[in-house]
């Protein structure tokens, strides 16, 4: 048994719709804990470094006003196989493809503005929790 840990934004489309508690609820349902949770606003050059990855991508200058539109909550999520747990109740990134039960599902509403971001490994988890959580004390 692997206890890991997770990152998750719930992004400013997700927050404007009043849907923070509604994800957290389908977090906390999984199983898996909050152990880190603050609301913020993005500054550009925050999410331009955060999406560095997508910078060759046609979507980054949309993806970047998007994420910077209006505040986000910002979670570090806790549990066994945190990553990949948290990856299944997110949902595919295209929330019209995603299962009624995810996140996405329920919250997103295209490709871009689909409610949540999850880490998509460990590395990457250990990387945006520090990028976001570091020198605050997680439960
Ligand atoms: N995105 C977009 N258009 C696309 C693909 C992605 O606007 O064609 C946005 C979307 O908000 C997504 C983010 O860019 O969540 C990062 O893309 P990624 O492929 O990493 O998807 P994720 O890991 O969030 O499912
Ligand atoms: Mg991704």
């Amino acid at each position: 048994m692997t206890i890991e840990r997770t990152f998750g934004i719930v992004k400013p489309d997700a927050v404007a719709k009043n849907a923070v508690g509604g994800v957290v609820d389908l977090v906390e349902k999984t199983g898996l804990k909050i152990v880190g949770l603050r609301l913020m606003r993005l500054s550009e050059p925050q999410a331009r470094a955060f999406y560095a990855v997508h910078k060759e991508r046609p979507f980054y200058g949309d993806l970047v006003r998007f994420m910077t539109s209006g505040p986000c909550v910002v979670m570090a999520i806790e549990g066994e196989n945190a990553v990949a747990r948290y990856r299944e109740v997110m949902g595919p990134t295209d929330s019209k493809k995603a299962p009624a039960g995810t996140i996405r599902g329920a919250y997103g509403t295209d490709i871009e503005k689909n409610a949540v971001h999850g880490s998509d490994g460990p590395d990457t988890a250990k990387a945006e929790l520090a990028f976001f959580f570091a020198g605050l004390e997680l439960a």
